[in-house]
């Protein structure tokens, strides 16, 4: 009996666990301070009113023989994946609901989605990264390469000239830079993967805090993206629902590649290990998506949103490098005074009692930064940035 050698090749991913501890240590030892944590990737407020009251009534229909459901559809049931059709046709983009394919959540997928790759392919990431990309094709393989996200292309890499990748993870906006791609941007990655064979996974876990109309909700808002392109999308950070789990995948129908179809390729992956998304849960997803639901959700979007706002502006006068904060959650910036990740985190923690996440566990190029996150209360973001302000100025 042998075990996956490849996961020897995996790196210990220390980054909150190390975070958690020199935070902890620091309570214990401090135990009069109030420590304002920052550094977050979860979300704070609970669910909209209108999926709850549909979370409740999809288990109580489960107790009624009449409207009993057993196991679900694998892509989901089409009443959800219409209204995912019908939400992007509200920012102007044509999916067909045969084209979506309901999840537990987007980190699934863009860790499964590898099973109908061969494994002698050649894998780009950006630097830095959101490391399940990474771990989940060092776990299958896979030769990865880079493309650079730094100061001079705004945290947001384009494609490398004269290197050739065949799978493509990019993630707009991004988690950790913040950076979110534009139309001219999104086009250079589109025509790279047509001219390379390549197929583009796109992450848009977070295209609903995007407010700039040059950004992209979709990769699919581009010409030539069906014949490239595998979208990703969850409901955790659009609904607050990280606990719940609910996500989505997008597959054009024509997307082909090496003699096959994608989508036939995917929906054969999910009908041999996925059993589906509960009534429950699907339920609550429609729910999202319902005139009410989009209401209810933008109020707690807003709320996050103004929290990346107040904390960018603090940014601005301090005269400190950053990205996002804008059409994304995230704010990364620059550590101060030549600050290393690490030694900024210490400084902050210790002088303004405030914890974030250093940029180096997301990637070499997150060496000397620092992310920052808007998924706190208002009232200790607006007191983190008041005690951040008083320590840098
Ligand atoms: N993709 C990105 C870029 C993320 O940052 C996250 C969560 O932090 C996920 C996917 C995971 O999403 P889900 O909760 O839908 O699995």
């Amino acid at each position: 009996m042998r075990v996956n050698k490849n996961f020897d090749n995996l790196v210990p991913n220390y980054l909150f666990a190390e975070v958690a501890k020199r935070t902890n240590d620091y309570i214990e030892k401090n135990p009069d301070k109030k420590v304002i944590k920052l550094g977050i990737g979860d979300v704070t407020l609970p669910l909209a009113p209108v999926v709850v009251e549909a979370m409740k009534q999809g288990a109580e229909e489960l107790g009624i023989k009449e409207s009993f459901k057993g196991y679900p559809d694998y892509e989901g049931y089409e009443f959800v994946r219409k209204a995912i059709a019908d939400y992007y046709a509200g920012f102007g983009v044509e999916i067909s609901p045969d084209e979506i394919l309901v999840n537990d959540g987007a980190k699934s997928d863009s860790g499964n989605i590898g099973d109908i790759f061969a494994q002698d392919n050649t894998v780009m990431v950006t630097d830095p990264v959101y490391p399940v990309y990474v771990d989940s094709n060092i776990m299958a393989g896979r030769k990865i390469v880079y493309a650079d996200s730094n100061a001079e292309n705004g945290f947001a890499a384009l494609p490398p000239k004269d290197v050739k990748a065949d799978i493509i993870y990019l993630c707009s906006p991004n988690n950790p830079t913040g950076s979110a791609y534009t139309f001219d941007q999104l086009r250079q990655w589109i025509d790279y993967a047509n001219d390379n064979d390549a197929i583009i996974i796109y992450d848009a876990a977070y295209e609903a805090f995007i407010t700039d109309s040059d950004c992209p909700r979709s990769i699919f808002a581009l010409d030539g993206a069906r014949t490239c392109a595998i979208e990703l999308c969850s409901l955790s950070k659009t609904a607050g629902f990280t606990g719940t789990r609910c996500g989505y995948t997008i597959i054009p129908k024509e997307l082909e590649r090496d003699g096959h179809n994608i989508y036939k390729l995917w929906y054969r992956r999910e009908a041999t290990k996925f059993n589906g998304v509960s009534w429950p849960v699907q339920r609550a997803a429609a729910a999202v998506f319902s005139e009410e639901g989009q209401r209810q959700i933008r109020q707690n979007l807003d709320y996050y949103k103004e929290n990346a706002r107040i904390i960018a502006s603090a940014l601005d006068e301090l005269g400190i490098y950053y990205t996002g904060g804008k059409n994304s959650p995230y704010i990364w910036l620059r550590c101060p005074n030549g600050m290393g990740s690490w030694e900024f985190f210490d400084f902050l923690l210790e002088n303004a009692n405030v914890v974030g996440t250093p940029g180096e566990g997301f990637g070499s190029n997150g060496k000397g930064y620092f992310r920052l996150t808007s998924f706190g209360d208002r009232e200790n973001t607006v007191e983190a940035v008041e005690r951040i302000k008083k320590l840098l100025k």
